[in-house]
């Protein structure tokens, strides 16, 4: 068993838009145990295109192509495998239907190339898409089997989720259950991580574990294989209770949540709230806390304190107490803190000060960063971070570990 993942489009050869397909449709496989072996990627040309799909066709059972389904006469790559399998594609009364029914409901004009999207393989199979108006597509030839999936992801990932994933496990899979499980870490590097993962399962081939990295946060999917549900489940939370006995301190989520989601949930579970005193992330806490829904039951505010006047006056102190102490210090950060805690009445409040770059401040170095947590006891926590990378990669990381901080 082969499978090859194809990529479609001028302007993922040409470096405008990143191949982010490839990718998660390989670790989707992975979970399927189906072995990817090569990834291709070819411009909207329809030679290349043909040269593409006739050379998978020679090496590969399974071939997933991804995007090129769209209306405009640049998305060619369901009529380009038409030809190159001779198959010609013939139209769907149900689709038009639903071509017409989604137009006349949203008031657009319908123009004559939308129909094309209503065009299918005469011995193949649709996937539906509820997000957009071309259907994915499954046709199989000399024990090949192909599939095409439209290239925005709005539209790709919930179908492969809800449609392709099941019918991938039914057909190569069949007689075995499939468990999986999520666990969210953070202050730990993908690559320590998987190592550590893969040293704790030791060659467990019933067992796979696949990393995903997202706004600096690492999800580890553990994903487990049996014949029998109870033993695919037994050896999932075996696996998951090993991890957390070595990683625990890193995982802040048993689930699929973000960083700021996990907080948000906690403060309201505990009936708490929160407020942000920010120089150098300048508002980006109070931004991931404000993207949870469901937040206005625990934020109650932030200030953005970007220049030494602005620090002065809300720490209420002199011009030379700051530049004694400096903007970017252990004692600036607790009173920020301090003070964003008693102004907004809140039971936490967090604060940020520190050197985004690219250039040096206070001749400090770029990256040094620290972090208040001021609660209703006095033990106001100051966490002095040395952090690396660009400026936004220093902000995203300092936010987040403020967030990480305040969750545990
Ligand atoms: P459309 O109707 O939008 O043209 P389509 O099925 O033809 O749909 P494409 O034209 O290939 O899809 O891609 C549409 C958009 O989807 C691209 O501009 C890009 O932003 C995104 N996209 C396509 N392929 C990928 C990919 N491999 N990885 C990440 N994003 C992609
Ligand atoms: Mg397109």
């Amino acid at each position: 068993m082969k499978a090859e993942i194809i990529t479609v489009g001028t302007e993922l050869v040409t470096g405008q838009v990143l191949d982010t397909h490839s990718s998660y449709l390989s670790k989707q496989c992975r979970q399927l145990n189906i072995p990817v072996m090569y990834h291709t990627t070819v411009g909207d040309q329809r030679e290349e295109m043909l040269s593409t799909f006739r050379l998978a066709a020679s090496r590969s059972d399974l071939v997933i192509i991804c995007g090129g389904l769209g209306p405009t006469w640049d998305d060619m790559s369901k009529e380009v495998l038409a030809e190159s399998l001779g198959y010609t594609l013939v139209q769907d009364s149900g689709l038009v239907v639903l071509l017409e029914r989604r137009f006349a409901a949203r008031q657009i004009e319908l123009t004559e190339n939308n129909y094309r999207q209503t065009y299918v393989f005469p011995n193949g199979t649709i996937f539906p898409n509820p997000n957009g108006t071309a259907p994915g597509h499954l046709v199989e030839q000399d024990g090949t089997t192909y599939i095409l999936l439209p290239g925005p992801p709005r539209e790709l990932l919930p179908m492969f989720e809800d449609a392709v994933f099941p019918y991938l496990k039914q057909r190569f899979v069949p007689n075995e259950v499939i468990e999986s499980q999520d666990l969210c870490f953070f202050g730990i590097g993908e690559s320590k991580l998987e190592a550590e993962v893969q040293r704790l399962i030791n060659q467990n081939e019933k067992l796979v574990a696949a990393t995903y990295v997202s706004d600096a946060e690492v999800t580890l999917r553990l994903i487990s294989h049996a014949k029998e549900k109870e033993q695919a489940q037994s050896q999932l939370e075996q696996t998951k209770l090993t991890i957390l006995s070595h990683l625990g301190e890193y995982c802040f989520s048993e689930g699929k949540n973000r960083l700021e989601e996990v907080v948000v949930n906690a403060l309201k579970m505990n009936g708490k709230t929160v407020a942000f005193a920010e120089s150098c992330t300048g508002g980006l806490l109070a931004h991931l806390i404000s993207s949870v829904p469901g937040s206005s039951a625990v934020l109650q505010g932030g200030f953005v304190l970007y220049t030494y006047q602005a620090k002065e006056a809300f720490l209420h102190v002199t011009p030379d107490w700051l530049a004694k102490e400096g903007a970017v210090s252990y004692s600036t950060a607790k009173r920020l803190a301090e003070e964003a805690r008693d102004q907004f009445h809140s039971d936490y409040a967090l604060s940020v000060t520190g050197v985004a770059g690219p250039e040096k401040s206070e001749d400090k170095p770029v990256g040094l960063v620290y972090v208040g947590l001021a609660s209703q006891d006095d033990h106001t926590q100051v966490y002095q971070l040395k952090l690396q990378g660009m400026r936004q990669h220093i902000q995203l990381m300092a936010a987040k570990h403020a967030l990480f901080n305040l969750q545990q």
